[in-house]
């Protein structure tokens, strides 16, 4: 019998998801960012269940791309991070790929690189962020090497990434925004417009930037998307439930501790249950005592370090409980963004760090 720690993932709710977005942007395309093997819920699985409903995928990598063709999938698809490789280029031209541009080195490589197709891009600006993206000069230059090329499809897309837009209402977003229109204004563009600058929490919190497309991520996947509740949160449903089970039960006496360095001491009497999940299945290793799981309806709490293969909890008070008792960790009753909060990261961190050791089991 393999152990029971799983993480459910239904499917319906990521289809429901989507189809909110949508209707907050009606007018935009939405493509869905299914990165890091889709923030944890599985690449293959989500990209085939998702691919009638959407017009595009977006990942960060051409590896990730180069699977999804192999598995099959026909949608457009973006590499967010575009490539610095001749051989990658080239793979993303016979692919029929696009790929972001995001500094005049990867142009220079793209327009050097013989193509058996021309290679739709999207070029990145720097509005902010100071991570990947051209300057003005830097954007201005690119437009007129595109202009000459017959390697570069001439319908590319203009794009940026916002810094803040989980922060409701952050100066920097509106500001970002402005910035973004005005370099597309200095530069006299004149080719037709297609922009891109919205990921989930500004699709949802700052809709005037819902342009030609959006590229929704997170809020696919169910998570609350801003540092305060919001109305939005009651109407995405979380994907992916991560459930273990009690593999012990004991009882300690105050003073007894649990767990290495006994970083835990009980102040009374304990009951513990051992549950079957540790780091190296993507429980976060900092989360701390007082993070809390449920077991039959009712929260528990971690007491002690978390282990490779095994946390324990204090289940004082919980009456009934057995081996073999399921345990949610995350997931519709318990968010990743709570957890995620005793552990010092974010609910993104949580999902995508799920481990491969963890099998997904899908329902719809
Ligand atoms: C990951 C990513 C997104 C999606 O962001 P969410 O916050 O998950 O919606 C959008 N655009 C870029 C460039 C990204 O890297």
């Amino acid at each position: 019998m393999p152990r029971h720690t799983n993480a459910i993932i239904e499917l319906d709710n990521i289809r429901h998801n989507y189809e909110l977005c949508v209707s907050l942007a009606p007018e935009s395309n939405n493509m869905a960012i299914i990165k890091a093997d889709a923030y944890g819920h599985g690449l293959i699985d989500v990209a085939r269940y998702l691919s009638s409903h959407v017009p595009a995928f977006g990942i960060a990598i051409i590896d990730e791309a180069v699977q999804l063709r192999q598995e099959g999938i026909t949608n457009d698809l973006l590499v967010l991070q575009g490539c610095n490789r001749k051989e990658d280029i080239l793979q993303a031209s016979l692919q029929n790929i696009w790929l972001t541009i995001h500094s005049l080195e990867q142009l220079y490589l793209v327009l050097k690189t013989s193509l058996p197709n021309k290679i739709k891009i999207w070029l990145k600006l720097d509005t902010g962020m100071h991570r990947l993206g051209l300057n003005q000069q830097q954007f201005n230059q690119a437009l007129s090497l595109v202009k000459d090329s017959t390697n570069i499809d001439k319908n590319f897309v203009i794009s940026s990434h916002f810094s803040c837009a989980a922060e409701l209402h952050h100066s920097e977003t509106r500001r970002q925004f402005k910035q973004f229109k005005l370099m597309i204004e200095e530069s006299g563009f004149e080719g037709e417009l297609i922009r891109s600058h919205s990921n989930s929490s500004a699709i949802v919190g700052f809709p005037e930037a819902n342009m030609e497309w959006n590229r929704p991520g997170i809020m696919l996947f169910g998570l609350p998307l801003f540092d305060q509740p919001h109305d939005s949160d009651l109407r995405l449903r979380p994907a992916m439930t991560f459930e273990s089970e009690v593999t012990a039960i004991r009882d300690v006496e105050a003073g007894e501790y649990a767990g290495y360095g006994q970083n835990w001491v009980a102040d009374k009497k304990t009951k513990i249950a051992t549950v079957a999940v540790g780091y190296a299945d993507g429980y976060p290793r900092h989360a701390k005592s007082g993070t809390p799981v449920l077991i039959r309806n009712q929260r528990a709490y971690l007491i002690g370090t978390v282990s490779m293969d095994l946390i324990t909890v204090d289940i004082t008070g919980i009456d009934n409980v057995k081996i073999g008792e399921r345990v949610e960790l995350w997931g519709n009753e318990l968010s990743a963004n709570e957890i995620a909060k005793f552990a010092g990261t974010i609910g993104y961190d949580l999902l995508s760090g799920l481990s491969p050791r963890v099998p997904r089991i899908y329902r719809n």
